[in-house]
């Protein structure tokens, strides 16, 4: 009997999601011995090989993988576009739980499939990934960025995107508040992991006054030590702060119909990928309710900058001025949706397309 996609549980036929945002080839990857469970999705190869990193979350339902991994990927290309990079956008999940389902024979058999792609797919950290899962993927194949400082590596990619998220907050400041300086201005971070955490150090260095929240305890209390003048709050609570600045930094779709009611800020602006549970509804949202939302794959970029210089012979200080271009690169965004009147997102992604459609069209593909 010949099964639907509907039929074994992926949900709506794949091909037709490829054929929604035009991805170029999605990998299914299974391995009964180390129990991997993978999705590889490569979005567009025009500007180059497709560079994203490698989420491990324990989804409920492959559909939910396989959503997160067509969606990120597509972001990937927009955000190596829009960083002036020359890579396209690629992304891979595995199904399972980072704290307690890691193996060695996992990551390595990973490798392998990473390596059936002969390069069109070049790997990362991203959720739930560590430099450590990174040097096992490497032992199967070169096609792989992120690798630990001693291994000729550009280490972990936090601190740069932190930093990136960090100019292109204070990009949107200049245009919400007419300065961009943070000192004094309410900033409410949603999670203290990697990238959160390196952001609180920043605001709180440029006199912020910083409410953070994160499901874990144990990080929120290390970031708290550190930064004694933080302001802790629960998961749910940071919805409801009055602030001039909400910066997701946790999961995405946090910007959806539930919470937009709830913020009362100024400016969107974090890390996290997909902020926006809705692009087309939440973006027009967002700004119809006077919020500058800065995009999420415009700011965010400083980690894929930091595996770009990987590639070409690590440089950690050319990394940082490249990601302190996401200030200017932001203000041009934000003042092409002020112009064409249209949501911030969409003046993005319009840049974005621009560039890979004049490379097509110039014969200069990848
Ligand atoms: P991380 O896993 O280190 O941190 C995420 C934190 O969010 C964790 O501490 C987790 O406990 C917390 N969290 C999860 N759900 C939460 C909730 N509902 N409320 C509050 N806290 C919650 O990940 P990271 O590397 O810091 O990345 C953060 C986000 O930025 C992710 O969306 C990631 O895709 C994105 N991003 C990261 C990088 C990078 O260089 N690490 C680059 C680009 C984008």
């Amino acid at each position: 009997m010949v099964m639907t996609t509907t039929e074994v549980g992926i949900g709506p036929a794949v091909i037709g999601r490829m054929e929604e945002f035009e991805h170029e080839e999605v990998l299914f990857c299974y391995d009964r011995t180390t129990g991997l469970k993978a999705i590889i999705a490569i979005h567009d190869t025009t500007l180059g090989p497709a560079l994203g990193g490698t989420r491990m979350w324990p989804y409920a339902q492959e559909a939910d993988a396989l959503n997160d991994v067509l969606r990120l990927s597509r972001g990937m290309t927009y955000k190596s576009a829009l960083a002036g990079l020359d890579l396209g956008g690629g992304k891979a999940v595995i199904i399972g739980d980072a704290r307690s389902q890691k193996t060695e024979a996992m990551f390595r058999r990973f490798g392998r499939f990473v390596h059936s792609l002969n390069g069109r797919y070049i790997t990362a950290e991203d959720v739930g990934m560590s430099t450590a899962e990174m040097v096992n993927i490497r032992k199967e194949t070169p096609y792989v960025a992120g690798l630990p400082e001693n291994m000729g590596g550009s280490g972990d990619p936090s601190p740069v995107t932190a930093y990136g998220v960090f100019c292109g907050m204070k990009a949107a400041a200049k245009v919400a508040f007419g300065t961009d300086a943070l000192s004094g201005r309410k900033v409410s971070v949603q999670g203290a992991g990697n990238v959160g955490a390196h952001l609180v150090a920043h605001l709180v260095e440029d006199g912020a006054q910083v409410f953070l929240t994160d499901i874990h305890d144990d990080k929120l209390a290390a970031i708290a030590r550190e930064h004694p003048a933080v302001t802790l709050v629960g998961p749910d609570a940071i919805y409801d702060l009055e602030v001039d600045i909400y910066s997701p930094c946790a999961l995405g779709a946090t910007v959806n119909d539930d919470t937009l009611g709830r913020l009362k800020c100024a400016v969107i602006a974090g890390a996290a990928n997909n902020q926006l549970a809705d692009e087309v509804v939440h973006g027009k949202a967002v700004m119809e309710k006077g919020i500058l939302y800065a995009p999420d794959f415009l700011i965010n970029a400083g980690g894929i900058i930091n595996c770009a210089w990987e590639r070409k012979g690590y440089d950690r200080s050319a990394a940082m001025m490249q990601t302190e271009r996401i200030y200017d690169t932001a203000l041009s965004i934000f003042e092409r949706s002020a112009n064409d009147r249209v949501p911030t997102y969409l003046a993005a992604n319009d840049a974005a397309e621009q560039r890979v459609r004049s490379m097509r069209q110039a014969g200069l593909r990848f």
